[in-house]
């Protein structure tokens, strides 16, 4: 796409070897994977004040890491579990088992998770951009990419690298290379976006005897049935946090919006902000433990869950996901449902779940990572190459994690060995993921039940 941008009146701001656009856990993942060696320089650029993405801006637990069903499979691990270790020692971890939706999360604290982010970036030597927005990027004579423009309040900024990873949510650096994209809503509705609410001072025990979950679907009918709260839905669940008195919501639906367009999208972050607190006075009249509570904290942002999605080298399918297809190319697991949060014509959203069979796992093969005919770029989290089905499956922290690990790897392998992507050998890629942990081969189903038999089956697992 051609660029309003002058590239050659932009200061150089820095050369590196591998460049990542966004700091989320995909992001995060992949520089430190890259940086891994020591032998690289790595640059990550993010547009916010703090590194973690989804996982710090509006989140507290990971999916993906087991697989839904009575006795989980633990089928991600290495980079992703260092980052839990590291949020473990500081006592900011819980298990929340689940046989059912997205399996068991690992719930931690997501402001110390972002001192975490900090802490391992800064101990792996990787230059961390934060408050620079990436908004433009050229290719060379040759056709590769070569550089970035960023956007700061000093002005504009050029990085020249050898590889880039894109793991802005967005694709926003394929994007703007002029990679092809299919965007969220084109082929199939997009999900619908969701402001994180956080609430103070429950009773849970109250709440609990009270009848928990199943009763409040039941009171959440009620009020949209009698009309007496303008509720967007009748579902919508809570869970506690690692905070006492305190939960955290996914209740807020705003459907129908195009998340890359800035007009779009500041008109669902002003609904999504109207709609928490419609739900809060809910809670408060007709939900046992929640006659004092009150709204702590909203979302850093709504909760985006599908925009661009890279055409890559192969993409993953529904079929896929739904047969645990085998790739002799695999570079992670996920055991995750589909899991579609779809609008209804004439309001109101249901949610569509896919199970993988028999609590098991497809393969996500390393061409998902790379887009088609690349060879600097590699793609990672939720903008890789997938239908919008597969990517309702494939999109949860552990696995975006495990993404960046494969990719940052990849593309420090390919500056060692002087290849493009699409070169990368692939079973050497496969060896240095096994040896830091990952996990390639479905392991065998475990029964947990706390946090500390979960360490135990990842120390049984690597
Ligand atoms: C409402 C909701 C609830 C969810 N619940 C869960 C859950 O409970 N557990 C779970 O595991 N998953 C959940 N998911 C899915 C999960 O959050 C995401 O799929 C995952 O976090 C994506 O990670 P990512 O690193 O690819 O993207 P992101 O976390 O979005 O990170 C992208 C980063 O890039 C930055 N960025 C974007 N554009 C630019 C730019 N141009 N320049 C510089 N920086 C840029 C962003 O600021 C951000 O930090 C949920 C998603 C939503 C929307």
């Amino acid at each position: 796409m051609s660029s309003p941008l002058q590239h050659d009146r932009i200061p150089l701001l820095a050369e590196t070897d591998i460049l990542v656009a966004g700091a989320g856990s995909a992001g995060c993942c992949a520089a430190l994977a890259a940086s891994a060696s020591g032998r690289h320089r790595v640059l990550l650029v993010e547009r916010y004040g703090f590194a973690g993405g989804s996982s710090t801006q509006m989140l507290d637990t990971f999916y993906g890491f087991f697989t839904p069903g009575e006795f989980p499979r633990k089928v991600v691990g290495g980079l992703p579990d260092r980052v839990v270790d590291t949020l473990d020692r500081a006592g900011a971890i819980f298990l929340r088992p689940n046989t059912y939706g997205a399996g068991t999360g690992v719930n931690y604290n997501p402001e110390r998770l972002k001192l975490v982010w900090d802490e391992l970036l800064a101990a792996a030597g990787v230059r961390v951009l934060l408050h620079a927005t990436l908004v433009d990027a050229r290719a060379g004579a040759d056709g590769g990419l070569r550089e970035v423009i960023i956007s700061t309040k000093r002005g504009f900024f050029r990085i020249a690298a050898r590889r880039f990873i894109d793991a802005s949510g967005d694709a926003d650096l394929c994007h703007l290379a002029g990679f092809p994209c299919e965007k969220a809503g084109e082929l199939e509705p997009a999900q619908t976006l969701t402001t994180i609410f956080r609430m103070s001072n429950v009773d849970l025990a109250a709440y609990e005897a009270a009848g928990g979950r199943k009763m409040l679907v039941q009171r959440m009918t009620e009020a949209v049935e009698r009309g007496t709260h303008a509720l967007p839905r009748k579902t919508g669940s809570l869970h506690p946090m690692n905070a006492v008195g305190c939960i955290s919501t996914v209740a807020v639906r705003v459907a129908d919006v195009d998340a890359t367009d800035f007009e779009q999208l500041a008109a669902a972050e002003a609904e999504g902000r109207r709609q928490a607190f419609v739900y809060e006075q809910f809670f408060r009249d007709c939900v046992p433990g929640f006659a004092a509570a009150n709204i702590i904290g909203l979302s850093h942002q709504i909760g985006v869950r599908e925009t661009r999605r890279v055409y890559g080298e192969y993409r993953l399918t529904r079929e896929d996901c739904l047969n645990a297809a085998r790739f002799s190319d695999r570079v992670l697991l996920c055991g995750a449902p589909i899991e579609d949060h779809r609008s209804l014509p004439g309001g109101g959203e249901e949610t569509v779940w896919g199970y993988v069979p028999d609590g098991g796992a497809y393969d996500v093969p390393y061409r998902t990572l790379v887009p088609r005919g690349r060879e600097e770029t590699w793609v990672v989290g939720r903008c890789f190459s997938a239908t919008h089905d597969a990517h309702a499956s494939c999109r949860s922290m552990a696995q975006t994690m495990a993404m960046g690990q494969a990719a940052g790897t990849a593309a420090r392998l390919s500056l060692e060995q002087d290849c493009g992507a699409r070169a990368v050998p692939v079973a050497e890629l496969q060896a240095r993921l096994r040896a830091e942990g990952a996990v390639l081969e479905l392991p065998a189903k475990r029964a947990f039940t706390a946090a500390a038999e979960w360490r135990k089956n990842r120390e049984a697992a690597t």
